[in-house]
């Protein structure tokens, strides 16, 4: 007890000392621990890294009846939350004007400077620093639109550039009068490839220095940060670093978005933002990422990544992996990128605002801006807020849960600079796609894969849920699927049981090539390789092709060893058509321990005419090493003899 008060009066000693030093900062006490989250412990985190968050919502959420809890359960100052969690920066966008001409807000929050200055002072109270991201529109500007606020358009650059200085300084002395502790403000939103109209980079980067002067001026202890999306395109950002050098922006980060679902892989992240602060001379950061901590969506407004996304899932959508996509992102920025300053996480608490109807929260979110758009926004972007107006499309990425109690993944930003052991179990497990020949036995695997609570791959015991009477079913032998489920690690497993009449020949079309084939050229033909040519082929693109001038240059087998397969009674056949064989003897052929055990002859005869031979039905036994192919040979006649073989099929016999 008495040491607190020691530390308050010290805090309040430099108050008094420091110009600028806002209110009392509260004491606010760390996480120190979790039953559940597993977080390896990063190594070598200097103690002032930047752990953001962007909660640009939160007012329109509280606005909208959203409550946010402590660890404890009980209501508490979602600021006082992300303090404790170990977070140090709070990050909020700034739209110039997201309001039509009777005052409705265009959702987003509704976020302007004065949306700023009231989650700046609230982040200052607990310590914690602001981090301004100017967007220079009327909405949200990213890669793929960046649109001139109305108050601007028209202007020539020079006026424009001008109206951006005059914005950004008087927005920031807004933020200086109310005492916000400002660490960082971004100039401009993923401007990849535009800003606030501005295509030229030119343009852009005078718009870019008319906004950092100001910064200079107000919060000249302020870094200045510009924002850039798709890490993964080749030489994008080494591209942008020159530009931004050759017009001399005055900028001290280049910071990137990186969302594991679309921008690439961590490696490469590290590779490119080091190629900046070697070549520039810049310090980089993370200026947004997220993950999903479930695929449910909760507010009735769909999401941007989810069930059946097409993304791979490094990361299970659990707790546990939406936590150890985070971390991965903080240890490449600690530890594999060259002047690595922060990473901040997007919108972390954008939950949603009523679990009843669509309807009701798209009252709710007209009205208070809760929603990723409201209607009202089709005045400024007819074509997407217009049309497309809703929710929250990260709800199931925030790290709060549905009721507003935070996620245990939300310690990480704490626990990553100590670690946090707990029982490794798994986390998520894989489906199982099973094909069976018709007449195979359908058998189940004992074991399942499975991604562990610490982010390795395990095989774990499964138990499957199937009688004898399911399984009779299964092995009835016809063509069709079944689905299983059962049960491993305490979750739900499935397979997925395709009987099909399989072909035991690889590649059997020559689409990948020669691959598993072997071709014997008995007569020295001119030619004989895999050809391809959708039209010439019986199908897919490729098929193995011959011709020969010379009489009786044409003689050859392309045969495929098959190995070991089970006994039982089988089918087999090829294709092939051409022309100028004269006298020929072709034949489709299978072998059993290198013997010929049966054939089926064919012909060529002219273009297209493809003549199928099929063996209907010979007996493997046990054991035995069965190989098939094709014999060809033909004397050949005027230019030659010359053919297109296809598609070899094994399979069961009726
Ligand atoms: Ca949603």
């Amino acid at each position: 007890m008495k040491r607190i008060i020691i530390m308050l009066t010290t805090a309040a000693l430099l108050c008094g000392l420091l110009s600028g030093c806002g209110e009392k900062t509260a004491k606010v006490e760390k996480v120190k621990s979790s039953d559940s989250l597993i977080v390896r412990k990063i190594e070598g985190i200097p103690e002032d890294f930047i752990m953001g968050m962007d909660v640009s919502s939160v007012l329109a959420e509280e606005a909208s009846g959203v409550k946010y809890c402590g660890y404890d359960g009980k209501e508490q100052d979602i600021f006082l939350t992300l303090a404790q969690s170990g977070i140090n920066y709070i990050r909020v966008r700034v739209w110039n004007d997201p309001f039509d001409e009777k005052g409705n807000g265009f959702g987003g929050g509704n976020c302007t400077i004065d949306t700023a200055v009231e989650i700046g002072k609230r982040a200052t109270q607990y310590g914690m620093k602001l981090l301004v991201d100017f967007h220079y529109s009327d909405f949200w500007a990213d890669p793929g639109k960046q649109m001139v606020p109305r108050a601007w358009a028209g202007m020539d650059i020079d006026a424009k550039a001008d109206a951006a200085y005059k914005y950004t300084k008087e927005s920031l002395e807004k933020l200086k009068a109310a005492k916000v502790s400002v660490g960082m403000v971004q100039v401009g939103n993923e401007t990849t490839g535009g800003l606030a109209g501005e295509t030229d980079w030119k343009n852009i980067c005078a718009l870019m220095n008319a906004g950092s002067k100001a910064v200079r001026e107000v919060f000249p202890e302020a870094l200045v940060a510009l924002h850039f999306a798709n890490p993964e395109k080749e030489g994008s950002y080494y591209t942008i670093g020159r530009r931004l050098d050759y017009y001399m922006v005055d900028y001290d980060v280049f910071a990137s978005s990186y969302y594991p679902f679309w921008h690439g892989t961590l490696e490469n992240l590290a590779n490119v933002l080091t190629q900046v602060a070697d070549e520039y001379g810049k310090k980089v950061m993370v200026m947004e990422t997220s993950y999903a901590f479930t695929p449910e969506d909760t507010d009735f407004s769909g999401n941007t990544i989810g069930e059946g996304s097409n993304v791979i899932k490094n990361y299970p959508y659990t707790v546990q992996g939406q936590a150890n996509s985070v971390i991965d992102v903080i240890d490449t920025i600690v530890n594999k990128t060259k002047s690595g300053i922060g990473v901040v996480y997007w919108e972390g608490a954008w939950i949603t605002v009523g679990t009843e109807s669509w309807e009701k929260n798209h009252e709710i979110w007209e009205k208070y801006g809760s929603g990723w758009a409201s209607s009202y926004a089709s005045v400024y972007d007819p074509d997407d807020a217009g049309k497309y107006y809703g929710g929250s499309a990260v709800d199931n990425q925030a790290m709060f849960d549905v009721s507003g109690h935070p996620l245990e993944s939300l310690k990480l930003w704490q626990l990553v600079r100590t670690g946090n052991d707990a029982p490794v179990k798994a986390d998520a497990v894989e489906d199982s796609l099973l094909t069976f020949d018709i007449n195979a036995p359908v058998v189940l695997p004992d074991k399942v894969n499975a991604v562990m609570t610490d982010g390795t791959r395990q095989s774990i015991p499964v138990t499957w849920n199937v009688t004898q009477s399911d399984l009779d079913k299964m092995n009835a032998p016809q063509a069709a699927k079944y689905d299983v489920y059962g049960e491993a690690g305490g979750m739900r497993a499935y397979a997925q049981i395709s009987k099909i009449k399989y072909n035991y020949v690889k590649n059997h079309s020559f689409e990948d090539g020669d691959e598993n084939w072997v071709i014997t050229d008995l007569a020295k033909a001119d030619q004989i390789y895999v050809e391809s040519k959708v039209t010439d082929s019986l199908t897919g693109e490729k098929h193995l092709h011959f011709w020969s001038a010379a009489k009786n240059s044409v003689e050859f087998t392309a045969e495929q060893n098959v190995g070991k397969i089970p006994a039982g009674r089988y089918s087999f056949s090829m294709s092939i058509m051409g022309g100028d064989g004269g006298a020929q003897d072709i034949y489709a052929y299978v072998k059993a321990d290198g013997e010929i055990i049966a054939k089926a002859p064919m012909k060529i005869t002219w273009y297209d005419s493809w003549d199928t031979g099929t063996i209907e039905s010979f007996e493997v036994s046990d054991g035995q090493d069965i190989s098939v192919g094709i014999y060809v040979k033909c004397a050949g006649e005027g230019g030659g003899a010359w053919g297109k073989i296809d598609d070899a099929i094994l399979n069961s016999a009726d």
